[in-house]
């Protein structure tokens, strides 16, 4: 490989608008049993019983509706109740709800008449328990970085915010495991240990929580060393919609004992249940890391390199792609310097660790022009043309971001028939591909110049679906995609799931208008 020192600036982190002080989750292996007896839960129960009398559900005049039907304030008496259970400066309402509210694209907005923080597992139990009873509809919210619309409340919904469950436990040097609260960001987990690391890499880890990343199966950088998400779960703590907590933290390896429920809430988008914490594996820290960034002259080339790495780099860690047309926008916008000195049609991130990790990589990348980086810095910034590609659509407009992916075969065709089926549909639009190579997965941004009514969806996803793929590879199906969910998965199993969610759910209070019922 012709190597070159790599050379931009670091990626900004996302915003963060629930972030609060620290708590007192409950700590490894410790359920908290929703209706053992608890001072401040029971009061709130008490005033429960006397507020809540108001099956099935009616708009009082206390509960008033906007046009559309929905709630746009609780009862006094209500908010007492929840307040009584997470304390008066963690139940927001008004003005304040307004960065709750709004995702992260700004393309997903909506209304709640209470932001509610609960600090435990002990209190969030009692705030669904007191919701259900109510009739209330509830979102969970995590970091609120997800990008299917599905951690907003847009039928106003009550909103749980998790974040200031934020406890980490100590690591478990032993097992290499951690237990943290649904609220701990995936940087902190994977900072814990100077020699161990969380598995999942995403751009959005300084905002993106724990309970986020299980509810979404999260995927990410890595996931073709790592897995997603549900491969590093070892146990889950959660909370059903009635108040049930159920809690399986041991951290077990082997555990044939039944139905693996925390495999079942991985990917489950805040509707089976509120996830409280998680118990993670943790990988040894990456030495030896070499990353290199390379011009290719188009997406066949690109795809067959990749392929070859996977095959052939014992080492390797991420195969990442990105195209002319988004690196053109950062350079432009985001003050990033152009990688290489020349342009090149599309572009492939490869990285690996451990002895002969270089020399592995230069026999794949041969006399292509390459960046490569070796130290920590030099590697964040290569990778940073990587990582602000998220962003890049941003830059134009509001984006519609979809996430998909095909059968490795299928890939290239993909890869570089996306754009096309999107202009037939809008010609003006821009669209802007990136994502992780390997896995077969294409992040196909697109800023639309006519109206966002479906119609980019529609043509991005039977063109996936007649590929043989999936229309989520990892952001998950939220608001965005469940009209078109019947393109992935058979009449049969979504009538099983809507059997496990009504198991799991009966009253539908949890995030009604994610996934079809
Ligand atoms: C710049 C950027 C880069 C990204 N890169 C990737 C990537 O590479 N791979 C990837 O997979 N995703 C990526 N994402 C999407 C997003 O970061 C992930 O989906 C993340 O896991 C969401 O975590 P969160 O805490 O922000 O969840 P939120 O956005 O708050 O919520 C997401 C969903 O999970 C539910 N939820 C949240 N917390 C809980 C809980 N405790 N219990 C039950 N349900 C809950 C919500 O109701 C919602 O349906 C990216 C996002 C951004 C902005």
């Amino acid at each position: 490989m012709r190597a070159h020192a790599a050379s931009g600036r670091v990626h900004a982190d996302v915003s963060d608008p629930g972030r609060v002080g620290v708590t007192a989750w409950g700590g490894a292996g410790q359920a908290v049993a929703p209706r053992r007896p608890d001072p401040v839960v029971d009061q709130a129960r008490s005033v429960l019983k006397r507020t809540v009398a108001v099956r099935p559900v009616t708009l009082s005049r206390n509960r008033r509706a906007d046009e559309t039907g929905r709630v746009m304030t609780l009862p006094g008496a209500l908010l007492r109740s929840l307040a009584g259970i997470v304390g008066e400066p963690h139940v927001l309402t008004g003005d304040a709800t307004a960065g709750f509210a709004v995702d992260w694209t700004g393309r997903f907005q909506g209304h709640t008449p209470a932001v509610v923080r609960p600090r435990d597992t002990a209190e969030v139990a009692a705030v669904l328990a007191l919701c259900t009873d109510a009739g209330l509809p509830v979102v969970p919210q995590g970091g609120n970085t997800g990008l299917v619309g599905g951690g907003v409340p847009r039928h106003g919904e009550v909103m749980l915010s998790l974040t200031r469950l934020n406890q980490l436990g100590p690591v478990d040097h032993e097992a290499a495991q951690v237990t943290a609260g649904a609220g701990v960001t995936l940087q902190q987990v994977a900072d814990a240990d100077p020699g161990l690391d969380l598995g999942i890499l995403i751009a959005s880890r300084g905002s993106a929580t724990v309970g986020g990343a299980v509810a979404t199966n999260a995927g990410g950088l890595r996931v073709l060393r790592f897995g997603p998400m549900r491969a590093q779960l070892r146990g889950i703590e959660a909370v059903l919609a009635d108040g049930t907590v159920v809690s399986h933290l041991a951290g077990l390896v082997k555990d044939n004992t039944g139905y693996d429920y925390p495999s079942l809430l991985a990917g489950s988008e805040g509707t089976l249940a509120v996830i409280t914490a998680a118990r993670l594996r943790l990988v040894p820290r990456l030495r030896d890391t070499v990353t290199a960034l390379a011009g290719v002259s188009g997406l066949d080339e690109l795809h067959a390199l990749a392929r070859r790495a996977v095959r052939e780099v014992p080492g390797l860690v991420s195969a990442e792609f990105f195209t002319r047309t988004g690196l053109d926008i950062l350079v432009a916008h985001a003050g990033l310097a152009p990688p290489l000195p020349g342009p090149a049609a599309a572009y492939l991130l490869l990285e690996a660790s451990g002895p002969g990790a270089f020399g592995d990589l230069a026999g794949v990348i041969g006399d292509r022009e390459a960046a490569v980086a070796e130290s920590a810095a030099d590697r964040a910034r290569l990778w940073s043309y990587r990582e602000r590609h998220p962003e890049a659509a941003g830059f134009l407009g509001v984006p519609v971001k979809l996430d998909v992916s095909v059968p490795a075969a299928q890939w290239v065709r993909l890869a570089s028939g996306a754009a096309d089926v999107v202009t037939d549909v809008d010609p003006g639009a821009e669209v802007i591909t990136f994502g992780h190579v390997a896995d077969g997965n294409v992040h196909v941004n697109i800023v639309p110049a006519a109206p966002a009514d479906g119609r980019h969806e529609d043509a991005v996803f039977s063109f996936v679906a007649s590929l043989g793929g999936s229309i989520s590879a990892e952001h998950g199906i939220g608001a965005l995609k469940a009209p078109w969910l019947a393109l992935a998965r058979s009449d049969a199993e979504r009538a099983l799931f809507a059997r496990i969610r009504s198991a799991l759910d009966p009253t539908a209070t949890l995030n009604p208008n994610v996934l079809p019922r």
